[in-house]
């Protein structure tokens, strides 16, 4: 339910939104953009990405905005490179098929994650192409998407389908993915609280454009320190414009499956970058809860636009508690994030009154 109250929104109606507060990047934004066009809510947004080294609109938040621009036929004001300051002001937003290209190796995973929400609730088929970076430090690998996220959202009625064409890695990018959407959901309550017994964990060492030797070596340090056996591990050459390498973990467990990764790079060596992954995985399965750290920020949005839900999750990133922040700026709905006891390392998240 939109929040109406007058304390909430500044002059002339504008949700205003603080881009230095919290975790100060670039989620901030792209979070205001999708919940303005869901409530129609027209948001201003200063000090946009304040506490990053390059701080303003780069090419994929910039890519963010227009897209989030042209779905919902909204009139924006700022919409430049480095821009610090935005007024974004939707009008409806129209299912249909949609290209946005970021134009660099910048995230267009995360220009999926601007427009996906306001597609979701709107009625109508979308088959949306996104082309730019798919496999990015920092920012979701289209496995994530493809393997935690969406199934997830599926469970709670979303109804989206991703399918990669071209992987793109920084710095060449040219990586292209296609989503469709059956737009009008009607959600239904997730609730996470276990993991549940570990059914199945696969790694692959993802390579385009470079010598074969350097997966294997990742595939190596995979299978020793994870313990895996062949069938589970796999060299995987990709379609890619420019030289890339990314490792994947998959842990499948009855309650959820989770993806963690780590992304190659010039003068890194492999071994690290398969330990990078195996560090991640080594925590979440430390803390035995189903719900990851990336998972946690990227649970939120749908959890509140369905009004109930719930996870249990790892101690809470700041990307996680000021996505709760800029939501509560839009939506009349109860987030509650709360350790379950003091010498436990696992957190409840509850959105809604809803019974678990
Ligand atoms: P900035 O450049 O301002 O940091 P950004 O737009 O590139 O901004 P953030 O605002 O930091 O990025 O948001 C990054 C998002 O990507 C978060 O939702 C985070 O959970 C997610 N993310 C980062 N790494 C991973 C990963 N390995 N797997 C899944 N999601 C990830």
């Amino acid at each position: 339910m939109a929040r109406r109250g007058k304390d909430k929104a500044g002059a002339r109606g504008f949700v205003e939104i603080d881009g230095s507060k919290g975790e100060g990047g670039g989620q901030v934004l792209r979070s205001s953009l999708a919940l303005s066009l869901i409530t129609g809510k027209p948001v201003r947004i200063h000090n946009i990405r304040a506490r990053r080294s390059k701080p303003g609109l780069l090419r994929q938040h910039l890519t963010a905005v227009r897209a989030a621009k042209e779905i919902g036929q909204a009139e924006v004001v700022g919409d430049e490179m480095r821009s610090s300051a935005l007024e974004f002001t939707p009008k409806a937003i129209t299912h249909g098929d949609y290209e946005f290209a970021v134009g660099t190796a910048g995230s267009s995973t995360l220009v999926f994650q601007t427009v996906l929400w306001p597609l979701v609730v709107t009625p109508g088929r979308s088959r949306v192409v996104f082309e730019g970076g798919t496999h990015n430090p920092k920012a979701p690998p289209f496995e994530f998407i493809s393997r935690a996220f969406l199934p997830l959202i599926r469970r709670m009625g979303a109804r989206v389908d991703a399918t990669i064409e071209r992987y793109g890695f920084y710095p060449a990018g040219g990586g292209r993915f296609a989503v469709t959407i059956e737009g009008g959901v009607t959600w239904r309550p997730l609730h996470l609280q276990e993991r549940g017994s570990l059914t199945r964990i696969r790694a692959e060492a993802l390579w385009a454009n470079l010598p074969k030797g350097v997966a294997d070596r990742e595939i190596k340090v995979l299978r020793d320190e994870l313990e895996l056996k062949r069938d589970s591990l796999k060299a995987r050459k990709v379609d890619s414009v420019g030289p890339g390498n990314a490792v994947l973990v998959e842990l499948e467990s009855a309650g959820c499956s989770e993806v963690f990764a780590d992304f190659g790079a010039r003068g890194r060596p492999a071994e690290e970058v398969a330990k990078g992954a195996i560090a991640e995985v080594r925590r979440y399965l430390d803390a035995g809860v189903p719900v990851g750290p990336h998972l946690a920020d990227q649970l939120l949005l749908p959890m509140a636009l369905a009004g109930a839900g719930s996870f249990c999750t790892m101690a809470p990133t700041l990307h996680t508690t000021t996505n709760i922040e800029v939501i509560n700026r839009f939506l009349e709905v109860d987030i509650q994030l709360a350790r379950e006891s003091e010498d436990s390392e696992r957190y409840a998240l509850r959105v809604g009154a809803d019974e678990v």
